[in-house]
């Protein structure tokens, strides 16, 4: 990474500031002058106005390019104060002009897929793994979309006069598969590259300097970083942004402003949360390949706070052994989640589709947290069981059992 990367893009900020100052400062430049201290929560669904003319020209701007409507907010599914407060900081630190935050991570995408397909630009390309909803989405074609599924090198040759997206993840869930950002979007060509960013966060790859027109989160993840909220955004140049502003309008999937308050308090702890997990993480990482009733683990080059790892014994048994460790779905919590994603995050991919991507009925997919590493590894230790005795208990006649 050059030393310009380390900074956050603003193309009217001479000096530029490194990431972690932007995570407490970006979209609350102007609350010290107001006598601010905390983001004031914006929670109008309507916005009064005498002058129907200038709301009716503001209407038509939006209409014409999806623009942040300038003056007085008009209406709450059009846009709202308090979220656009997170939408510029989360911009600022992955280096784009603008993002659009929706309800969930999943409402971010179906926006995207909309977006292309109104223009006529329905065909997607896409690299296995991605999260389970995320291909459930493409596969079932529930949008209208059409999927083609490749490897990265297979990315050029699939594209088509009608293909509107490629879309990778990096680091991947639930196995933390890595692509070449660089290399995946000069294979697209001019055709737009959608990274899912949710895993390393923009604390660890900013994948728009890399090519990646899009850059998708589920915030309701690190991006929140408590478990207690739902969020999506999507990062990118004015220009899509303005047509997935549209898309929100016209089909709703709004982010609450509470949420937008949540997600912006969330950003200002978002370094040290992530480096923290991070450095724990990549501890139990070195801790679990050593040990005899691991298979394998996965741990990204990148680093990051999740880390996978595939068991000799009855995953099952791991998840129900845990008392410290949280066994939930989800990750980016302040504290250590465990889930199996046969059974829960990838369970809606038809199996051999998840296990030709590499999620083997065996992997358990860790979201480290805050705590401290001994007592999570006192944890995962007794939840690891005894080493299993030969022959091993293939996890597919247990299932079939059950
Ligand atoms: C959770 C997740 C999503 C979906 O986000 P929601 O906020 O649950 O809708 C998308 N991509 C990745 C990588 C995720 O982990």
């Amino acid at each position: 990474m050059d030393s310009a990367s380390t900074h956050a893009y603003d193309p009217h900020r001479t000096a530029p500031r490194a990431l972690a100052t932007e995570a407490v400062h970006a979209g609350r430049d102007d609350l010290a002058r107001q006598g601010l201290h905390a983001a004031p929560i914006d929670l109008s669904t309507t916005y009064p106005s005498y002058d129907s003319r200038a709301e009716a020209a503001r209407i038509d701007a939006f209409a014409a390019d999806g623009a942040e409507p300038q003056g007085p907010p008009v209406y709450g599914r059009l846009g709202n104060p308090t979220v656009a407060r997170f939408e510029t900081a989360l911009a600022t630190l992955e280096g784009t002009e603008a993002a659009v935050a929706f309800a969930s991570g999943m409402a971010a995408l179906s926006a995207v897929l909309l977006a292309r397909s109104a223009m006529g630009l329905r065909h997607v390309v896409a690299v296995r793994p991605l999260y389970g909803c995320s291909d459930h989405l493409l596969t079932a074609g529930l949008l209208g979309s059409e999927v083609t599924w490749t490897d990265p090198a297979g990315i050029a040759d699939a594209l088509r006069p009608d293909t509107g997206l490629v879309m990778v993840e990096s680091p991947a869930n639930p196995t933390l598969a890595e692509v070449d950002l660089r290399a995946v979007a000069h294979a697209c060509g001019t055709v737009p590259l959608l990274a899912d960013n949710t895993f390393a966060t923009p604390v660890l790859q900013r994948p728009a300097e890399h090519g990646a027109r899009l850059v998708l989160h589920s915030a309701t993840k690190y991006l929140g970083g408590h478990g207690d909220v739902m969020a999506g955004v999507v990062a990118c140049d004015e220009e899509f942004a303005g047509r997935l502003r549209q898309v929100r309008f016209a089909t709703g999937g709004v982010l609450h402003p509470l949420a937008g308050y949540l997600l912006l308090r969330g950003l200002s702890t978002l370094p040290v949360r992530v480096r923290a997990a991070s450095a724990t993480a990549a501890d139990l990482a070195v801790r679990l390949a050593a040990d005899p009733r691991v298979a394998r683990v996965h741990y990204p080059r990148i680093g990051g706070a999740m880390v996978a790892f595939e068991v000799h014994g009855d995953p099952h048994e791991v998840i129900a052994g845990v008392r410290l460790v949280t066994p939930a779905v989800s990750l980016g919590s302040v504290d250590t989640l465990i889930q199996h994603p046969a059974s829960i995050s990838h369970r809606i991919v038809d199996a051999d589709d998840r296990r030709g991507a590499g999620v083997s009925d065996r992997l358990l997919r860790m979201s480290v947290g805050l705590e401290d590493v001994e007592d999570l590894w006192a944890d995962l230790d007794q939840a690891l069981g005894q080493p299993l005795p030969a022959p091993q208990v293939p996890v597919g006649l247990h299932e079939a059992l059950s």
